[in-house]
């Protein structure tokens, strides 16, 4: 199986994590599974490592702060410094993603459509999963118990007006209800991490994801 988008895109991304997501990655306080669909955003976008870099350089500056016995005089200098160069282009961090696609045990659901759980840290009742959706299939409309990180790793999801293509990370509250579809004519494969379950808001959501167990 490959993975044209982890192998590196030719496309920027168009849809990024809020601040407020990458600020909680780079201090370690995101919670447990949307760390793993950040880290996969973060493979694919150029923008989001120079902001993480950013983040982190800001992050040990203002711990330096806190022991003044320990900063240079000029560490502020310093610092600001550092902020102002080129970043290098860090390589992916991986965080196992092409492992855990490898080993997915999929699970089919419908006629071209599979899940398979992952087995990465999280609470136990998150929810973190990949899906695959052949063109034109559509998820039963759901709500959310609180928030939905979704990766798109191949393909195109569309959702209301939006279209998230590859490499898009798509970051949705409890208040949004929603049943995106596959978009275009090749199959979708995106990674999920829900807080709590999904929500479905019919009889047909419902049964669908009580058979896709998610
Ligand atoms: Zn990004």
């Amino acid at each position: 199986m490959t993975h044209p988008r982890l192998a590196g895109g030719t496309t920027a991304p168009a849809h990024h994590p809020s601040p407020d997501m990458l600020a909680s990655y780079v201090a370690g306080t995101i919670r447990a599974g949307f760390d793993l669909v950040v880290a996969a955003h973060l493979d694919t976008c150029a923008r989001c490592r120079r902001e993480v870099s950013r983040l982190e350089k800001l992050g040990g500056h203002l711990i330096s702060q806190l022991d003044p016995a320990v900063m240079a005089e000029d560490a502020l200098t310093q610092t600001l410094a550092r902020l102002e160069e080129p970043l290098p282009a860090m390589p992916p961090q991986r965080h196992g993603l092409d492992q855990i696609l490898a080993n997915a045990r999929q699970r089919w659901v419908a006629p071209g459509v599979w899940t398979a759980k992952v087995d990465t840290p999280h609470a136990q009742e998150d929810r973190v999963f990949l899906l695959r959706a052949a063109p034109g299939a559509k998820t039963a409309r759901h709500s959310h118990a609180g928030t939905e990180l979704t990766q798109v790793l191949e393909g195109a999801l569309k959702d209301g007006d939006i279209i998230y293509r590859a490499g898009d990370f798509v970051e949705l509250d409890a208040s949004h209800t929603h049943h995106p579809s596959v978009h275009g004519d090749r199959p979708c494969l995106c990674l999920f991490a829900t807080e709590g379950r999904l929500v479905p808001t019919d009889l047909v959501g419902r049964i669908a994801f009580a058979v896709a167990n998610v």
